[in-house]
């Protein structure tokens, strides 16, 4: 069931996406050779809880961090360690929820640890680019297709693939709500969008297959090929006003 949400609940969800930006933004200026997972997976949590948030992902379904920190071929939900050490030339996926006042913010984005490689640049650039593509097509009136159908589009023209093992998501009281938002989609089907829902777009696009497969902590997702995989992520509210961005720094 998805919850609309009042324009008093978008302003706390506001706030929250607003700490979860900065913690991201925090982590991406740190991210540089020599740096583990772990320690950026701590500067998130200290700035989170210094803001009386908590970490959104700490704890949940028993991940036991509180970003997810996805390197090269990992696509998502890599677990911090204080054993990967991050060298010249990664791209580093880093996603972060915070939680104020009972309400959450969803956000990710993928980081260059030095020089890296053009085809990682240009992946990185689409993945991006084609996150702000699906966010221009959350519009009151259009359907969850036309967000999907703009990502997919936009990335398979660069001969990029889309992952369809994991989408985005509504977001709210809890973390993860309905609707699901695909990164695939026909133009015109699907949920109507209407002012007061609140979506997470995550493109998560890859160089080669589209195939993923989850190791066996059961949170590590990889490539199935082992190419590179980039994610990026804003939460959203559709307004009447068109796409408001909750995780946008101020
Ligand atoms: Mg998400």
């Amino acid at each position: 069931m998805v919850i609309l949400k009042t324009v008093p609940e978008i302003a706390k969800m506001r706030a929250a996406g607003r700490i979860s930006q900065r913690a991201l933004q925090l982590a991406g200026k740190a991210v540089e050779p020599g740096v583990s997972t772990y320690e950026l997976d701590t500067l998130i949590r200290q700035y989170i809880e210094k803001q009386g948030a908590t970490p959104s992902f700490l704890g949940y379904g028993g991940f036991p961090a509180s970003a997810c920190i996805s390197v090269n071929h990992v696509v998502i939900h890599g677990i911090p360690s204080k054993a990967q050490i991050l060298q010249n030339g990664d791209i580093v996926s880093i996603d972060v929820g915070a939680c104020l006042e009972g309400y959450h913010g969803d956000n990710a984005w993928t980081f260059a640890c030095g020089d890296v490689s053009k085809e990682a640049q240009a992946l990185m650039d689409a993945t991006r680019e084609a996150l702000f593509e699906g966010i221009a097509q959350a519009v009151a009136g259009n359907r969850i297709g036309d967000i999907g159908h703009a990502v997919q589009q936009y990335a398979e023209a660069r001969s990029y693939s889309v992952v369809r093992d994991f989408v985005g998501h509504g977001v709210g009281a809890k973390l993860h709500e309905d609707p699901s938002v695909p990164n695939y989609g026909i133009p015109g089907h699907g949920l109507r969008l209407r002012p007061g829902m609140v979506i997470a777009i995550e493109p998560m696009i890859n160089q080669g297959t589209p195939r993923v497969r989850v190791l066996k902590d059961k949170w590590t997702t990889v490539t199935a090929d082992g190419l590179l995989s980039a994610h990026f992520e804003h939460t959203i509210a559709i307004t009447s006003n068109g796409p408001v961005i909750l995780t946008s720094p101020d």
